[in-house]
């Protein structure tokens, strides 16, 4: 298959833009690989999404380092496209408006030139003015190179956001300490008490089911070792730490990613 008839920029085949002139509410996410969107933050984007919100991601690389499947689905040469239309159909089931793929190679972000990325992430901020942005934290979730690498170039890309596409509130995935424990040690984790809001996803844990399915490729389940139950208990809640914010007064306690934002267009809660 040729890479050549897929345009990184071009929008996800289900498009729908918003109405002309309305401030809409915008949620970018910020990841490395395909599937990190599903496994990890698909109940989010598809909450989000659900209710009415902008969903956009930008995606580092197609994973080209990654499993093809067992038996393998296609040829190495084949992954990285393979792995984009998997992404664009989790995409799809998780509502999303906006995909971005950038040029890099999996397993190389470390080395990726920092002004040159950090000015692709400050572009989509122009173009799809996220108040909220959610990325990697420094412990990369799984300490993969990437996922902090793209932490560090998603957190600077923020501190240097100016002007109305400067997003208000940076927040990073995170795995508190006390899930870790039950999960796996090589997960590393974070403090539970660092924990800024847990989202109970359960309401769209088929759709997170349906996307992780989507990436045909990385077949093995999350957290594949515990019985299914407590698999899908785990992944119903998504935690996030508040690692940024231009707004005036913190909340004491958050509720919601938008929380403490002036409100713009009304926003069902689902
Ligand atoms: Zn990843």
């Amino acid at each position: 298959m040729s890479m050549t008839s897929l345009d990184p920029t071009a929008p996800t085949p289900h498009a729908v833009q918003p109405q002309a002139g309305a401030p809409q509410w915008s949620l970018l996410a910020i990841t490395a690989h395909p599937d990190d969107e599903a496994r990890i933050i698909g109940g989010t984007l598809a909450k989000y999404a659900a209710e009415g919100v902008t969903t956009s991601i930008l995606c580092a690389t197609r994973g080209e380092r990654g499993s093809r499947g067992d038996p393998p689905l296609c040829s190495p040469e084949e992954l990285p496209a393979f792995r984009e239309r998997e992404l664009r159909e989790a995409c799809t089931i998780l509502g999303l408006r906006n995909l971005r793929l950038l040029q890099y190679r999996d397993g190389e972000l470390p080395t990726a030139e920092p002004e040159k990325i950090i000015g692709e992430i400050l572009r989509a901020f122009e173009e799809w003015q996220p108040q909220v942005v959610i990325t990697f934290g420094p412990e990369g979730r799984s300490r993969h190179p990437d996922h902090i690498a793209i932490h560090r170039f998603a957190s600077v890309a923020f501190q240097q956001a100016k002007g109305p596409a400067a997003p208000a509130k940076l927040y990073y995935m995170a795995f508190p300490q006390s899930v870790r424990e039950v999960i796996s040690p090589r997960f590393p984790g974070v403090p539970d008490e660092a924990i800024s809001l847990t989202l109970d996803v359960s309401p769209w844990l088929d759709l997170k089911r349906r996307a992780i399915a989507a990436h045909r490729t990385q077949a093995r389940p999350p957290f594949a070792h515990l019985p299914e139950a407590r698999r899908w208990e785990i992944l119903s809640r998504e935690y996030y730490i508040l690692a940024e914010s231009r707004l005036p007064v913190r909340p004491e306690a958050e509720h919601d990613l938008f929380d403490g934002l002036p409100a713009l267009t009304a926003r069902s809660h689902g």
